[in-house]
């Protein structure tokens, strides 16, 4: 059975690097029906915060995933020392000043990497070592070496930029008599200017993309496909799906470039593919800590809001400044509506405060004959009651559709915030 782990230091968040790793780790065990376990790799005590170990595994769940095992570093010190103890009798590592060196042994290595092929190692940068700090904590290559082997782990799936470590790794497994995985080394993800990711470029944690208002289906979809494609230009995929066709083999070796554009449009994609409902719950939970939605608000009417919005969702944060009007009158009118509140239309909206007022059922359809009438009526054209009007009951200049944000707050509410342009050209 293949068995495989993703291997994060809670020292920091967990960015898109790690977190496609993670997926890249996740669907090769889902797919091949093996083991996915996570490794803690905390060893260095200073560094490691539980504010991270929380924020990376609130993380990985959020992002549709789940592990088989867990294990910390922390609590295997001993096994490293016994470890280290087999090098030093076996004359292959040697204690100083309460650190413990091993000696590589050089010879000419060579992998099979799953995705980047044959990978030759002429030499190595050192001749030997620290395995155990004088402090007692193992350093990476060795806890990462004896852990891999212990657990029994078939394949390393990491990041590239730890290529320089394997051939160090080798050496020590060869020391230790223990059994090589194979390695599958995934490329960077680079910046639009072909760079690192910086902070400006998408290096920025899970939780923030999560806290910008992505759905962790459309972020996961957009990591695998960060040097993974399902084929046939297909691009929007569930995690699932990816589970069921998902091959290390077939992921790119060159670098992917990360694109916020792409990543708001397969976000986009999936806010619109949520049916009312679901959005609804997906909503309200991501409001929750926002202190937006007034504490009486329905559901019902949060789900008509929804609808007025829910095609020009890029993200479920442009909810929070787009629909605020539909649960707050408080606005002031923006500064570029100022060309069309010049015009003081206040006979004409009387007029249309009453018409409205008259209305016995108060749907889109009744709202739009009665208002294209009273627009013939007081001699204007639609569209130049259709503007004030939308400056009077959203306090901007574009808007969703005017007849339909009529009938979602209201009669009452309409009539309400008429009254309040008109008041407002009185004080002018
Ligand atoms: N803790 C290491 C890292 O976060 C793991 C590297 C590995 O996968 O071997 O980079």
């Amino acid at each position: 059975m293949v068995k495989v782990r993703f291997a994060p230091s809670p020292t920091g968040y967990l960015h898109i690097g790690g977190a496609r790793t993670c997926l890249f780790n996740w669907l090769y065990a889902r797919h091949m029906q093996g083991k996915f376990i996570l490794r803690i790799e905390d060893t260095d005590v200073q560094r490691s915060k539980k504010e991270y170990l929380d924020e990376i595994l609130e993380s990985i769940r959020w992002l549709g995933m789940d592990w088989d095992e867990i294990y910390y570093q922390s609590q295997r010190f001993d096994l490293y020392q016994q470890y280290a103890q087999k090098l030093i009798d076996a004359g292959k590592a040697y204690k100083r000043e309460g650190a413990v060196f091993f000696k590589y042994e050089f010879a000419k290595i060579e992998i099979n990497d799953l995705i980047r092929g044959q990978i030759v190692f002429t030499e190595l940068p050192k001749e030997e070592e620290v395995i155990i700090k004088s402090d007692g904590s193992p350093t990476y290559n060795f806890s990462c070496v004896v852990d891999d082997a212990l657990m029994g782990l078939t394949l390393i799936i990491r990041g590239e930029d730890h290529i320089s470590n394997t051939p160090k790794q080798i050496l020590m497994y060869n020391a230790l008599g223990l059994t090589t995985p194979d390695f599958a080394h995934v490329p960077l993800i680079l910046s639009p200017d072909g760079g690192r990711l910086s902070k400006r470029f998408g290096a920025t944690s899970i939780r923030e993309y999560k806290e910008e208002g992505y759905l962790s289906q459309a972020l996961a979809n957009y990591l695998t496909l960060l040097s993974w494609s399902p084929g046939n230009n297909r691009e929007i995929i569930s995690l699932r799906e990816t589970c069921e066709i998902f091959d290390i083999k077939h992921v790119n070796k060159t670098g992917a470039e990360f694109s916020l554009d792409k990543l708001s449009w397969i976000n986009s994609e999936y806010i619109k593919a949520t049916n009312v409902k679901d959005l609804s719950k997906t909503l309200t939970d991501y409001l929750a800590g926002k202190n937006f939605l007034p504490a009486h608000t329905q559901e019902e009417y949060l789900e008509k809001v929804i609808l007025l919005f829910h095609d020009r969702l890029t993200k479920l944060s442009d909810f929070i400044d787009r629909a605020r009007f539909c649960f707050y009158d408080d606005y002031g009118y923006a500064d570029d509506t100022r060309e069309i509140l010049q015009k003081n239309l206040s006979k004409e909206i009387t007029a249309l405060t009453q018409a409205m007022t008259g209305l016995q059922e108060f749907t889109k359809v009744t709202i739009e004959t009665e208002f294209r009438a009273t627009a013939t009526r007081v001699g204007l054209k639609t569209k130049d009651l259709v503007h004030p009007v939308r400056v009077a009951l959203t306090g901007k200049r574009v808007g969703p559709g005017l007849f339909e944000t009529m009938e979602v707050l209201g009669k009452q509410e309409v009539v309400k915030r008429l009254n309040r342009l008109i008041t407002y050209w009185q004080s002018v």
